[in-house]
């Protein structure tokens, strides 16, 4: 048997060819890749991960159900991953103050190819969808992707939504899908009832459209989810995350819940067999571990609320958070900030708001070792 070339270059291309010399379509052409910095240091607190790794009895279980699943992996996983969307409609209706069915749910790998879904279902060439800003930049860049026209809808200097202003926007942009986010990244902000209320109003005035509330850090919240508003909404779509409160960012597990109307929809631009088994078994382990996994969501919005206090104790602004980072300032250059505090070990997310950086709760070292570089830091890197 010939091997490769052993003398030849290990990147097969050779030239200085670049994205831009390739015919990409030209919304793509000039732009990069979405990435926080994986940089190598002691302490990262810039992707809002969960700092517990996975109790040590449920990667057992997750052993067992992916060795299971490792015996039928000559077949396609189930298509429409039924037990799981089972489970997940079990665990909504337990946490969420709503009965949901698994006709109500829908899962992709991770919430980001939910929110694709989404768009390739409800937006897309000729369509626009709006999020109100600064707020988590990939529904903006999936709008990109599939073709989807972006709008920029505004925020009160508090970071809350400005009802009027946002009401006013819809109904000036007619968008074909509304993007709000609660608890809101970057800013932690959470989104009160009569908001997404006021918002869905207009959508369906303007519309109508379809409004996503993408809840990736609801578990993180002082306020009730706002599942129990998807009943008599057709229109209204809740997405979720096992990354974050589920600490399975690595599963890449994201679900949505709506009217069954909204799953056989999105049905139609799904690829098929987009959730492996692998997928579906290790999810369903972590899911029987709901309530351990719980119990880290209440350490981590204490240990939240802690690092609050602190910044505030030590003079920075912060903005109330109900999620596991908070944003904090103010600082005359953010990004001299942010660099400043990386040079000390302690790697947070400059996410490009001016003024502002955000830090994700971490373990209680972690935690301690951020503030004591805050405060160290807090009059040379303030405005
Ligand atoms: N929505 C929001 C608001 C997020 O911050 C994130 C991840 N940072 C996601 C969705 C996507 O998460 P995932 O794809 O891991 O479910």
């Amino acid at each position: 048997m010939s091997g490769p070339d052993a003398t030849g270059p290990d990147v097969a291309g050779g030239d200085a060819t670049g994205i831009n010399d390739l015919p990409v379509r030209d919304e793509l052409r000039g732009k990069s890749a979405y990435g926080a910095p994986q940089l190598d240091v002691a302490v990262r607190l810039n992707t809002n991960e969960n700092p517990y790794p996975l109790p040590e009895a449920l990667v057992e279980r997750i052993a067992e159900r992916v060795r299971d699943a490792a015996r039928t992996l000559n077949r396609y996983p189930d298509r429409d991953a039924v037990e799981l969307r089972t489970e997940l409609a079990k665990y909504l209706t337990r946490t969420g103050g709503h009965r949901v069915a698994s006709e109500n749910v829908w899962a992709a790998n991770g919430s980001n190819e939910v929110i694709q879904q989404l768009l390739q279902t409800f937006g897309g060439p000729g369509r626009t969808a709006i999020g109100f800003e600064p707020s988590y930049s990939m529904h903006a860049l999936i709008a990109r992707g599939t073709g989807t026209g972006w709008i920029s809808g505004p925020r009160h200097e508090d970071f809350t939504i400005d009802v009027r202003a946002a009401v006013r926007a819809i109904a000036e942009h007619k968008p074909d899908v509304v993007f709000i986010t609660s608890p809101n990244n970057p800013t932690g902000t959470a989104v009160d009832t009569g908001t997404v209320l006021a918002l869905y109003e207009a959508a369906q005035a303007a519309g109508p459209s379809m409004v996503v509330l993408d809840e990736a850090y609801g578990e993180f919240s002082h306020e009730p989810s706002l599942l129990p508003l998807i009943e008599g909404r057709p229109h209204l779509v809740l997405s979720r995350t096992m990354s974050k409160a589920f600490g399975a960012a690595g599963l890449r597990l994201g679900y949505l819940a709506a009217h069954p109307a909204v799953v056989d929809a999105v049905q139609l631009v799904r690829l098929p067999y987009h959730l492996s088994s692998v997928t579906q078994a290790t999810a369903l382990a972590a899911l029987e571990h709901t309530d351990t996994l719980l119990q880290y969501v209440e350490q981590l919005k204490a240990e939240r609320d802690r690092i609050v206090t602190e910044l505030r104790a030590i003079g920075y602004d912060v903005t109330a958070s109900d999620a596991n980072f908070i944003q904090f300032g103010r600082f005359e250059d953010a990004h001299a900030a942010w660099r400043a505090i990386l040079d000390h070990g302690v790697l947070i997310r400059d996410n490009g708001v001016p003024g502002w950086l955000r830090v994700s709760v971490g373990t209680p070292a972690e935690n301690d070792a951020f503030l004591e570089t805050a405060r160290a830091l807090h009059k040379e890197i303030t405005a």
